[in-house]
């Protein structure tokens, strides 16, 4: 059976078809760079890589692309607040969203374009817009999209979702990068310098300015994966105006359909709650890392339920997490004590039970049922001494497996090589003689070997790189 996914575009669940099959072009609207990313944020984009991993597992050729939306309303606001540049300010944020992507265990995306590296694709998107009559330069000194015009060659402006045209007042515009479905309107492309901008402004053939968060979307993804590609994903906050604005602008620069698959991730509440600074229930990565969770915990926690489904986080839902990933570390630390060397192969009935719940549009719920019964059954079969290495080790290998998908598993003790332990033995010597230069050398020389050293409150422990 072939992988079916929920299509917005066409309100159904789908049968994955590829351009060009095995590659996958997959393109996820990334983070606005103006403040520390929230669980809300997270879950889109822990979706988006268990997406990408799902993919990957049944070995399609993905190339992942996420861009970073380093120009736009807030930052601006943001920028002019905090007295800084839009480098300085804007390159804080990125480094600490690479950084919790990490903590969450999410697979680096293979592109990672940002906006303000891309004017000249924007400006040349825009230029063909112009051409083709959908775009039009306003008294502002703005350029704009013609809503009007792209519905006059016969094209669908509410693709993603319904709109209501009859509530549309002719010749409304609107230049902020955000406004609700109620105020359809001829949307900005490039907006004109003025001066909240400061010094944050490019030149281009339609005056001094910077362009709008929409058509950043549609040069940066159409640059990368061509001007048609495979999926799109994202919040389902962003479907519009964003998304439908991004097939609107790439549709009529290069008639051809620009995305087969869109797909978005359902809200997330804490506490039952909608996330309000207000409330105390808004939380970054950090503020739970803070609280004492891990990263594994949180990915765990976020990739119980269907990402389509409105999702409660709660801090009592980190604290099942915490006891079900423990529930698998102790099932998997016996199943090693048994296994010593043997090793087996997957559990292709498991896997396969793994894959149809996967393949039915992501059926992670389904997935974690399957594999916690199998978990039961392993520990039931471990206190009977009814299991063999090789069956031990057989089953190592299919959460091994399973585990390229989900990301939580916790990363596997690996046997240090005698002359490693070796090298740390004579490092920790020269460190009590005091001699720093022979200790940091031999750092060194571990380093280069592919090893770290680690000193913690129990002594210095030896890491893989
Ligand atoms: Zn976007």
């Amino acid at each position: 059976m072939g992988l079916k996914l929920f299509n917005t575009l066409s309100r159904s669940v789908q049968e994955f078809a590829p351009l060009a099959p095995p590659k996958v072009g997959m393109y996820c609207c990334g983070p606005t760079v103006y403040d520390f990313a929230h669980i809300g944020n997270w879950r889109t984009f822990v979706f988006a890589d268990l997406v990408r991993r799902y993919l990957e597992f049944k070995n399609f050729q993905v190339t992942y692309v996420m861009n970073i939306t380093d120009i736009e309303d807030k930052i601006i606001r943001r920028v002019r607040e905090n007295k800084t540049t839009l480098p300085e300010f804007t390159g804080k944020f990125e480094a600490a969203f690479f950084e919790d992507l990490k903590t969450l265990n999410c697979r680096a995306p293979h592109q990672t374009p940002r906006a303000t590296e891309h004017i000249p694709e924007i400006i040349s998107l825009i230029e063909k817009l112009i051409a083709r009559g959908i775009a039009y330069k306003a008294d502002d000194g703005s350029v704009y999209f013609s809503i009007e015009k792209y519905r006059g060659c016969g094209c669908n402006y509410g693709q993603l979702l319904k709109l209501n045209f009859d509530e549309m007042r002719a010749g409304e515009r609107v230049k902020s990068d955000e406004y609700a479905k109620e105020s359809i309107a001829d949307f900005a492309l490039w907006k004109s310098r003025v001066p909240d901008d400061g010094e944050i402004f490019w030149p281009s053939p339609f005056g001094e300015g910077r362009p709008g968060w929409h058509i950043e979307c549609s040069a940066m993804s159409m640059k990368i994966l061509g001007a048609s590609f495979d999926l799109h994903l994202g919040g389902e906050d962003l479907i519009f105006p964003h998304h439908e604005d991004e097939i609107a602008q790439s549709e009529s620069a290069t008639q051809k359909p620009f995305v087969k698959y869109w797909m978005h991730a359902a809200h997330l509440l804490v506490e039952g709650k909608k996330m309000s600074k207000s409330l105390g229930n808004f939380f970054t990565l950090r503020d739970l890392i803070a609280k004492g969770y891990s990263g594994r915990e949180i990915r765990y926690l976020l990739l119980t339920a269907h990402y389509r489904e409105t999702f409660n986080f709660t801090l009592k839902g980190l604290e099942s997490a915490r006891q079900a990933l423990m529930r698998l570390d102790e099932c998997f630390a016996k199943l090693r004590e048994v296994a010593g060397a043997a090793r087996g192969e997957p559990d292709a009935s498991l896997v396969a039970q793994f894959t149809g719940f996967l393949d039915d549009d992501l059926n992670v719920s389904g997935a974690w049922g399957g594999i916690f019964e199998w978990i039961r059954d392993t520990n039931r079969r471990l206190a009977e001494r009814t299991l063999d290495a090789t069956a031990a080790g057989s089953a190592l290998a299919t959460w091994h497996q399973l585990d390229e998908v989900l990301g939580v598993g916790a990363p596997e003790e690996v046997e240090v090589p005698a002359d490693i332990n070796q090298l740390l033995e004579a490092r920790q010597a020269a460190r009590k003689a005091k001699d720093f230069k022979r200790a940091d050398s031999i750092r060194d020389e571990m380093k280069a070997n592919g090893w770290i050293i680690e000193d913690t409150a129990k002594g210095a422990r030896v890491k893989k790189l």
